[in-house]
């Protein structure tokens, strides 16, 4: 309380005005989660929440496709970097690069500097990769592809996935973590300005489909390791499949989630699933926890 208390004071005193400190509680945020019928669904096509004045998180409509995956997009002063392009092409339907467009021009206007567009991708999965059309043969705007050589060659990881590498947004340095397990090309994306990291398929309130049981589990152990290391804000993945009930998810495929998990999940949840698999040990198990469900396939 007093912590708190002399943290108000110096705030009022120094006006606590640089972004970093003018920052949304992810745990408060209420998505948009679908209607129990699409055809009255009045929501926005894709949701953009302001983290704050470089950091944005945009969720897309449940009824346009149920996966409704979270996408992000980390401004800096010569790059902005967009992970993941959702789960639909078409621009009428998911008006992508046009919304990123528009925040991208806002931030270049206040930093009165053009900057770039890189997109990537947490995994090759498609609803992931699906508005990747809508940004190719954009003026200054590169996607980066999605196999694992794509990757490590754009982002100069050695030794895939033991070695995790950097790019710098200008003033703003990402790390990019190699997690292979969910899918072979499976990154996670650490930025070191809002301390978020983002673990797209592999660590999210829902059913966690391990697809490579032994890459999976050294991925987990690594990204522990790493969490372990760093000061993380919050963990947000690519979608929210459970419920606020401990253990309970919604069935694949629903439109309509109004009880929705909390996007964010926490380190001791990571600790949590890492232990789990530490448990298992070679032979791949099915196990539901309060937070996330693993799932091999
Ligand atoms: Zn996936
Ligand atoms: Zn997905």
């Amino acid at each position: 309380m007093k912590r708190i208390l002399l943290a108000l004071i110096v705030c009022s005193l120094f006006s606590c005005k640089t972004s970093q400190n003018t920052t949304t509680n992810l745990n408060k945020i209420k998505w948009i989660s679908g209607s129990s019928n699409c055809k009255e669904n009045n929501d926005s096509l894709i949701q953009v929440v302001k983290y704050n004045d470089n950091t944005f998180i945009l969720r897309q409509n449940k009824c346009t496709n149920y996966e409704a995956p979270f996408l992000f997009l980390f401004l800096g002063n010569k790059n902005a970097l967009l992970m993941d392009t959702g789960a639909t092409e078409d621009e009428i339907q998911f008006p992508l690069y046009k919304t990123v467009k528009k925040i991208i021009s806002e931030w270049e206007k206040s930093i009165k500097n053009p900057i770039d567009l890189i997109v990537a991708h947490t995994h090759a999965h498609g609803d992931h990769i699906a508005g990747d059309i809508q940004f190719k043969n954009k003026v200054r705007t590169v996607v980066v592809g999605l196999n694992v050589s794509d990757i490590t060659s754009y982002f100069k990881l050695k030794n895939w996935p033991l070695q995790n590498g950097q790019i710098d947004l200008g003033n703003r340095i990402m790390e990019i973590i190699p997690i292979p397990g969910h899918q072979q090309a499976s990154i996670a994306v650490y930025d070191y300005a809002t301390k978020i990291l983002l673990s797209g398929d592999s660590f999210y309130p829902g059913r966690l489909y391990v697809h490579d049981w032994a890459a999976y589990k050294l991925s987990i152990q690594r990204l522990t390791d790493f969490a372990g290391a760093h000061k993380i804000s919050y963990f947000l993945g690519n979608h929210i499949e459970m419920t606020n009930i401990a253990g309970k998810d919604y069935p694949t495929g629903t439109t309509y989630q109004p009880e929705e998990h909390i996007l964010p999940l926490s380190f001791k949840d990571l600790k949590e699933l890492n232990k789990a698999l530490h448990i298992a040990g070679d032979i791949p198990k099915h196990e539901i926890h309060n937070s996330f469900i693993i799932d091999p396939k």
